[in-house]
């Protein structure tokens, strides 16, 4: 349920209606809009009495919100999240592109594809320092040492950096060093993880599991949401369908449909969804079509011999041409 506060509902007011409907046994997050504050009620598993909210001072109404997820929806939230770190605006209407290795190799590696991406256009850097692999004798990443070769490629070219958290412990030290915190597909439903997140100091990036509905993607989004941390972008990166043409479907129609109930801001993976570099500029066209608020692309100066994801990642000038292609359907 929303408590819906009149436009001139004193901080004061608000803070008696988060008092009163924890008294009920539950909590109250303030969700300030342009006009008015609402209070977004949450931990009820069942329909909430409103009769005691509805006499008090300041407040408008109160709306039941008819999903499942609270904060995530676009009931409680009308306008669309932007998210900004530093001097980018993620959801802000220009596309946000995060472009880098799948994995930090070595620092030389790292920094070489830096400041490829960068004078491409490209506004923040990728690359794991802990990779989730499906065999457990493929490159792990260089966990730590990979975060300090991030910080370095930060103060060195001036991009943010986006780096994946494969657990509630490596999360502390990923938090630390990173500007937005991943989480992979393999772990959108590790709900210890997931709870970890929402108590991070930095944005999310929550990507969808190959196998999980909307709706369970937006769960995940509430879990880190419920937990204090707003700053969330959902990531479309394929989804395992008998369609074996591609490592994965892209699911296009995603963007739209989560748009439409949620203000959260959406961006596409196009290189895990292809598994192959020749599809990554076609689907990424696709992805602004369809109105996504970015990309996360793999690029390697050198993908053959890449120790992860090679087949999937662009070659620098490949990368290029996806910029220009990206600007010209933007512009
Ligand atoms: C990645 O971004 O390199 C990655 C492991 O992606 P996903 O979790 O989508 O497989
Ligand atoms: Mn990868």
């Amino acid at each position: 349920m929303l408590v819906v506060m009149k436009n001139d509902a004193t901080e004061v007011q608000v803070q008696a209606v988060i008092r009163e409907i924890e008294s009920l046994g539950y909590r109250g997050i303030p969700m300030p809009g342009t006009q008015r504050t609402a209070v977004c009620i949450i931990d009820n598993t069942g329909p909430v009495d409103d009769s005691r909210l509805l006499v008090m001072e300041g407040v408008k109404e109160t709306i039941r919100v008819t999903k499942p997820y609270k904060l995530v929806s676009r009931e409680t939230h009308p306008q669309s999240t932007v998210i900004a770190i530093g001097d980018i605006k993620i959801g802000g209407g220009k596309p946000v592109v995060m472009a880098g290795p799948c994995a930090v190799e070595s620092e030389e590696q790292a920094l070489t594809i830096a400041h490829l991406v960068k004078k491409c256009g490209a506004q923040v850097f990728r690359g794991g320092a802990f990779k989730p692999r499906t065999s457990p004798y493929s490159f792990q990443g260089l966990g730590e040492e990979g975060l300090k070769i991030l910080d370095k490629v930060r103060k060195e070219t001036g991009l943010l950096i986006v780096t994946e958290a494969t657990d509630h412990i490596n999360i502390e030290v990923v938090d630390q060093y990173t500007d937005i915190i991943q989480i992979g597909a393999r772990n959108m439903q590790n709900y210890s993880l997931l709870r970890q997140a929402g108590h991070a100091s930095k944005p999310v990036l929550l990507k969808r599991s190959f196998a999980a509905t909307i709706d369970e993607l937006l769960m995940s989004a509430e879990y880190i949401m419920s937990e204090g941390n707003t700053q969330v972008i959902l990531c479309e990166r394929g989804i395992r369908t008998f369609s074996d043409n591609m490592r994965n479907t892209l699911d296009l129609s995603a963007i739209p449909s989560i748009k439409e109930v949620s203000h959260l801001p959406i961006i596409v993976d196009p290189s895990h969804a292809a598994g192959k570099r020749d599809y990554v500029i076609p689907l990424s066209k696709g992805a602004m079509a369809v109105g996504a608020d970015g990309l996360l692309v793999e690029v390697h100066h050198d993908p053959p011999h890449a120790l992860s994801d090679g087949m999937q990642s662009l070659y620098p000038e490949q990368f290029g041409e996806l910029m220009e292609e990206i600007e010209s359907l933007t512009r």
